[in-house]
């Protein structure tokens, strides 16, 4: 019921007492959305106004949604497809480095953009009846992938999306302040990691646990299954398999993520962020209630899993004031908008979600009619 501006700028755990932050309530909040406590309580008091009404639902899960695969195929592929056969041309590899703008008192104009592709400079120049649609900051920049023998690397060297922000927002106050999001590594990173088994002999494990035929092509856990007790705070799920169209059948693809990343764990006694892909199996294992004498050989041979390090994951929860995002169409802004989600749509919708990047892209186009359905 706080309003919002009561909450800017301030933690969750300025604004919750101790007695909240060790409720079952939290527990099932934080580890489903990830947030700590050092968050940000005005999207804690946005995703509670936002989601509070499924509670019902969470012990169970029955309040989740599903896509039949994973999001990239069921999701990014037919779309991409489809904006393909409206004549959109992608250029991929083509890193943006710039946009200039015009500014006048009552006029803000995009006049060019700069980019290098395949390490050749480029650019173009633009006019009032361009439209220019940026996405600001990216919760993936620098991510990096460890495997089964390397851990994923903490990469906290030059962000482009991070440093193309900075330089559009140092041409007017109006257009944010990324370094209240994109400068704070240590409060922002997160690992997660994908386990795919390779025999039936983990996925019995998966089934004593979900209670559910992990090989049904059915929900199996439905949503994230937490070892309350482990220090890494680690949550695992299995969605409905195959999780990708081309995975073989005899194999299940686990996600792992953790919220304490720096803390040792329970059985490899390292951080998450040490650990390659086969200790995070063992980790893993050992809360699935893996006996001692098997975790070893099962994490080994029975399992391979890829770390990923994302140094940014949850800079959007960072605690934030009003003008730390810009308005996804600033003030007197021409031809251009700010999308994704670090640009403030003006509307009640949390962070952390597909949906929000979504309504900041609806939010600066006009609905169209004659618009052709999606397949
Ligand atoms: C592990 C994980 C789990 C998630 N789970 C869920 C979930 O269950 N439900 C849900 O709704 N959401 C979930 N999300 C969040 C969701 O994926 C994001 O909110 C969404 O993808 C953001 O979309 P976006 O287009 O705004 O930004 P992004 O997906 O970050 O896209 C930005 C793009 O811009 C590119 N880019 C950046 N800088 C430049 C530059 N300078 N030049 C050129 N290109 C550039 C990037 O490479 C990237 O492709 C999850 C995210 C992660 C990482």
């Amino acid at each position: 019921m706080a309003t919002r501006e009561s909450m800017e700028g301030k933690r969750i755990n300025e604004v919750f007492s101790e007695d909240f932050l060790t409720t079952t309530f939290w527990m099932y909040w934080r580890t489903m959305f990830a947030f700590e406590e050092r968050h940000s309580a005005l999207e804690m008091k946005l995703y509670l106004n936002r989601f509070i009404h499924l509670i019902g639902g969470l012990p169970d899960f029955t309040a989740l949604k599903f896509t039949k695969y994973n999001q990239y195929e069921s999701l990014v592929l037919p779309l991409y497809r489809w904006l393909l056969d409206q004549g959109v041309t992608f250029r991929f590899g083509t890193e943006v480095t710039d946009v200039d703008f015009a500014i006048t008192a009552d006029r803000k104009t995009a006049t060019a953009i700069h980019w290098i592709a395949e390490g050749v400079s480029g650019g173009i120049d633009l006019g009032d009846d361009d439209l220019v649609l940026t996405t600001i900051g990216s919760l993936t920049e620098n991510s990096d992938n460890g495997d089964q023998h390397t851990p994923a690397k903490l990469d906290q060297g030059p962000a482009p999306a991070w440093d193309l922000w900075r330089r559009i927002a140092a041409q007017d106050p109006s257009f944010g302040h990324p370094d209240v999001f994109g400068s704070h590594i240590p409060q922002t990173k997160w690992e997660s990691a994908t386990v795919t088994t390779l025999d039936r002999r983990i996925p019995a494990y998966i089934e004593k646990i979900a209670k559910r035929d992990p090989f049904s092509g059915r929900v199996v856990t439905g949503g994230s299954v937490t070892a309350t007790d482990s220090s890494w705070l680690l949550s695992w799920t299995v969605n409905r398999q195959p999780h990708f169209k081309q995975q073989p059948q005899d194999q299940i693809v686990v996600w792992v993520y953790s919220l304490f990343v720096d803390k040792p764990g329970d059985y490899v006694k390292k951080s998450m962020q040490e650990c390659t892909g086969e200790e995070i199996t063992q980790e893993w294992l050992y809360y699935m209630g893996v006996p001692l004498a098997e975790i070893a050989e099962l994490a080994a041979e029975a399992a391979t899993c890829v770390p990923v390090m994302m140094p940014y994951i949850t800079a959007f929860f960072m605690p934030r004031q009003a003008n730390d995002r810009p308005a996804v169409v600033p003030s007197n802004a021409v031809n251009f908008a700010f999308l994704g989600q670090f640009a403030e749509a003006g509307t009640r919708d949390t962070i952390f979600t597909v949906e929000y990047s979504v309504r900041t892209g609806m939010a600066r186009v006009p609905e169209e009619p004659s618009r052709t359905p999606l397949p």
